[in-house]
């Protein structure tokens, strides 16, 4: 599956938010948007006038689509199956996200960001239910099984990125043995768990997709 492979802060300083795309990095000094760099562009005043309605839905779509490293065809394919379910789109949205493989393992802490989530399970690190899953992208159910394979638990960056269960915690929806380097994806996130999405406005992005 095709992914985005530009430079990534680029991409929250066009959005001028944290869109966390680089684990610990983005949590350092190191990140450009604690020095207020301005958005990438020939002149970025130019675009810092009044928005337009479609502006802010469009970047609104574009801060969620980022922050879970999708490109447009495939996230427009989950807001469609997200539009197909019953329930609120906005929130079936989310929850169709957060149960992505690669999004699963990095809230279980095997990776420091997403796009590490996503090479740890390319790379064949990740088990379901005790069968190896290198499709990022697979889908998972409450009830699943994820754990990091037995070859791959001394691999220096999962027990890295373990270490940081220590300072956020474990997830409401996610039960985590942290030494079997494994858990249990326990039901679909409610909507006001998810926090670091507290300010990203997903029915913007459903009034985008229902023009
Ligand atoms: Fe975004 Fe992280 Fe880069 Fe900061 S360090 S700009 S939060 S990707």
């Amino acid at each position: 599956m095709a992914r985005y492979t530009g430079p990534v802060c680029r991409l929250c300083r066009t959005e001028q938010k944290k869109l966390m795309l680089k684990g610990d990095r983005c949590k350092s000094d190191k990140c450009p948007l604690n020095k207020k760099r301005a958005a990438p562009g020939k002149d970025p005043k130019s675009r810092s006038g009044k928005r337009s309605e479609y502006g802010i839905q469009l970047r609104e779509k574009q801060k969620l689509k980022r922050m879970y490293g999708m490109l447009e065809k495939q996230f427009r394919l989950f807001f469609d199956r997200a539009s197909r379910m019953p329930g609120v789109t906005g929130d079936n949205l989310i929850r169709l996200l957060e149960s992505r493989l690669d999004n699963v393992a990095f809230r279980m802490h095997f990776a420091s960001s997403r796009s590490q989530a996503r090479q740890i399970v390319s790379h064949g690190h990740v088990m379901v239910n005790g069968k190896v899953i290198n499709i990022p992208s697979y889908m998972i159910k409450p009830g699943d099984v994820v754990e990091v394979k037995e070859a791959s638990k001394k691999c220096v960056t999962i027990l890295e990125a373990l270490k940081e269960v220590s300072k956020s915690g474990v997830y409401p929806w996610i039960s985590l043995d942290i030494d079997a380097q494994k858990g249990t994806f326990v039901s679909y996130p409610e909507r006001a768990d998810v926090t670091d999405l507290a300010d990203i406005k997903e029915q913007l992005v459903v009034e985008l997709y229902s023009k």
